[in-house]
């Protein structure tokens, strides 16, 4: 950003003040390659914007200097669902300015989806790497900030979650029993989840119903890296390769929807010998709908 304000970017219409080229026309449009150009007034810049819901709104079009609009979006926000409450502006830059080089260098196209959705995770990902201020005030004051403890403000990007879900599903009710197992040791994060749901019209959608359910709550714990385990491998394809399975079509986009709240979210097929816990689970609160899970079942 420091560089699109001294002018100094290399964009094209830098590069040919500088006779370094020739040309200074945008790889996609044709039109001069300025800040305001490829920030702002090309259109796929403009559709990137638009699919974020800010406030105040950035009335992007009317965007000439990139100053100005950098020290007004300071006040700006990302509206729910994005679950972004810093300032979004320097991510999108970002990801529209490595968007349009690899366009240009690697010859390889990322969609307005794409660039947009990888700002958020990376503003994400700066989120969950900031130490929150309130938890370390609180700290100092209560005087254990000597104490060795596990800080888990400042965990590596690295560190990953895990989830296993299962399903059971009775033919004769249209009942499912779902269950979710979310593992984070080192955060201290040992979660089993149940849930009983009617008017489920096979075990597929038993299963997705599942993976939707694990999602919600691993993204209502902050998790940022997850990995999702499920013993149905139609499922795990369909979401891994996008496939359109009708009988499940409206989970699957919801299961879509939460890439983008996750910095890293990764679908795994796991045979179901090695999903007993889950399985349990789930055949349990089938047979025992009306048991109240409060306290960790094991
Ligand atoms: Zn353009």
């Amino acid at each position: 950003m420091w560089s699109a304000i001294q002018k100094v970017i290399p964009i094209g219409e830098n590069l040919q003040r500088r006779g370094v080229t020739q040309e200074a026309k945008c790889i996609r449009c044709g039109e001069l390659e300025s800040e305001a150009h490829i920030f702002f007034k090309c259109d796929f810049a403009k559709k990137v914007w638009q699919q974020f819901n800010l406030s105040p709104t950035v009335d992007i079009a009317s965007q000439t200097r990139l100053k100005a609009v950098l020290v007004t979006s300071r006040t700006n926000c990302c509206l729910p669902p994005l679950g972004v409450t810093t300032n979004i502006l320097p991510w999108i830059f970002w990801s529209l300015w490595t968007a349009r080089n690899t366009l240009i260098f690697e010859k390889k196209t990322y969609t307005v989806e794409d660039t947009a959705i990888r700002g958020i995770k990376l503003a994400r990902e700066w989120i969950q790497a900031e130490p929150a201020p309130h938890a370390s005030s609180v700290r100092a004051r209560r005087g254990i900030t000597n104490r060795p403890r596990l800080e888990t403000t400042h965990r590596s990007s690295t560190d990953i979650t895990s989830c296993k879900t299962d399903a059971a599903w009775d033919k004769k009710t249209n009942t499912a029993g779902i269950s979710w197992i979310i593992e984070d040791l080192p955060r201290s994060i040992d979660l089993r989840g149940v849930m009983v749901q009617q008017n489920v019209s096979s075990p597929l959608v038993a299963e997705a119903l599942a993976v939707r359910e694990a999602l919600q709550t691993a993204s209502s714990l902050s998790v940022t890296h997850l990995r999702m385990y499920s013993d149905n491998q139609t499922l795990i394809r369909a979401i891994n390769e996008k496939l359109f399975e009708k009988e499940i079509y409206g989970i699957l986009n919801d299961i879509e929807a939460f890439f983008s709240l996750f910095v890293d979210l990764v679908f795994f097929y796991l045979p179901r010998a090695e999903n007993g816990h889950a399985d349990a689970l789930a055949k349990y609160i089938l047979r025992n709908p009306n048991h109240v899970m409060d306290r960790p079942m094991g």
